[in-house]
């Protein structure tokens, strides 16, 4: 016996013990629902057309190399990412407000984010939205902060608890940190509509929270890099006299990137007094930023950059991306609407317009944790417990047995 032969034996992660399953399952007719990866109509992943031509001239260039980068990462990803977040016109980039660093994608984002806050504002507590993407507590309690949720999915109408959601701004100490999902909310594919974000973002301002920007779908959603980032936009906006805004931005669905690690960490000042103060504060933060990065990962992973820094940075390749999120979002979209159809014409008994209406990458079903159970263990059809179904792992060739297997399990 060792000294960590006492050690507890933990679960599997709910999310990686479904592929795990998966995996292990020999049923010819499988289908996997649950970790939100793209899949084409073949049901296989994909490599973007305008990664491959990146791939491509990063290889071609003579320069070609493995050196490590700076600890803030690669300025040609830090500039072109904020630049398609925050928008070419964004008076916030014209008047140099950003800080920016790189991070392991979307996670590593939140991560720095936890560690900032937890250094400096150990005592402000972080509210996630009920129900959030079940990594958000497990990042900010890690570092010792306190999590609280806000009302944000109403069961009985399938829509956002407006009300609710504003209450808790109401009465949350003053200087909370507020996460948002940027767009396509994990898990309930529902966001807010324009209006409804302007009431959510005026009510932050008001209390002097701070808005954290949840980034992990943009363009993957709608096909449309600008109507995604319209949330973060406007905090920007309406924030600008009032506080900073943290944005934590992942290439890892929008660019296929998902196991290459390719994200950012944005800080967006508020206005400043001079143009010194600015610059004081920005480098404070810089400088502790890198101290955060240094002792844990040293430098980002280059990499992954490397393609996204290619891409945002050549026209051409700009535009093949964008018909990528195109590709990806209307077959999403397509599978939504297939789905939603066919469980109509089934009679299934329910509503099911919702699936078409949600956006992004999943579907918030409606289907209970025991229907979930018998979808896998009669039909093997994998989803997790809580309803949530990724529509990116349906296709042509599954989506009708998908249909009578989920109409046969409501029955
Ligand atoms: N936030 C949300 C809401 C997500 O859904 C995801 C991906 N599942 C992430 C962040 C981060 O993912 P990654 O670290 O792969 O970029």
């Amino acid at each position: 016996r060792t000294i960590f032969n006492t050690i507890e034996l933990l679960p599997p992660d709910a999310l990686f013990g479904i592929k795990q399953r998966y995996n292990a399952d020999e049923r010819k007719d499988k289908v996997d629902l649950g970790i939100g990866a793209y899949r084409d109509n073949q049901g296989k992943p994909w490599v973007l057309p305008s990664v491959k031509s990146a791939e491509l001239a990063i290889h071609a260039d003579p320069n070609y190399n493995h050196e490590y980068l700076n600890i803030t990462g690669l300025n040609a990803l830090t500039s072109g990412a904020a630049n398609i977040i925050f928008g070419p016109d964004s008076d916030a980039i014209k008047n140099e407000r950003i800080v920016s660093t790189q991070s392991i994608s979307g996670t590593g984002a939140l991560h720095i984010a936890a560690k900032f806050l937890s250094k400096f504002f150990p005592e402000r507590k972080i509210y996630l939205s009920d129900p959030t993407w079940a990594n958000h507590q497990a990042i900010f309690q890690a570092q010792g902060l306190v999590t609280n949720t806000y009302p944000y999915w109403d069961n009985e109408t399938k829509s956002l608890d407006l009300n609710g959601f504003e209450r808790s701004i109401e009465v949350a100490p003053e200087g909370s940190v507020f996460v948002l999902h940027a767009c396509a909310h994990n898990p309930t594919g529902l966001d807010p509509t324009k209006e409804q974000w302007e009431t959510i973002l005026e009510r932050i301002a008001y209390k002097g929270h701070l808005a954290l920007f949840d980034s992990a779908y943009q363009g993957f959603a709608s096909g449309d890099l600008n109507k995604d980032a319209y949330s973060i936009r406007l905090g920007v906006e309406k924030l600008k006299r009032v506080a900073p805004i943290l944005v934590c931005q992942s290439f890892a669905k929008n660019v296929g990137m998902y196991g290459e690690r390719v994200g950012c960490f944005h800080i967006v000042l508020p206005e400043q007094d001079t143009k010194e103060e600015l610059t004081t504060v920005k480098k404070a933060l810089s400088s502790q930023l890198s101290k955060i990065i240094r002792s844990e990962v040293s430098n980002p992973p280059a990499y992954g950059a490397k393609i996204v820094a290619t891409i945002l940075n050549s026209d051409e390749l700009r535009a093949q991306w964008y018909k990528d999120m195109i590709t990806m979002s209307s077959r999403i979209m397509e599978m939504r609407v297939t789905l939603r159809d066919r469980l109509n014409e089934l009679g299934t008994p329910g509503t099911w317009d919702h699936i078409v209406e949600q956006t992004g990458m999943f579907s918030f079903t409606g289907l209970t944790s025991e229907m979930v159970a018998r979808l896998e263990k009669e039909h093997s059809i994998y989803m997790v417990s809580s309803g949530r179904a990724s529509i990116a792992g349906l296709n042509k060739l599954n989506v009708d047995r998908v249909a009578q297997s989920i109409d046969e399990v409501v029955r």
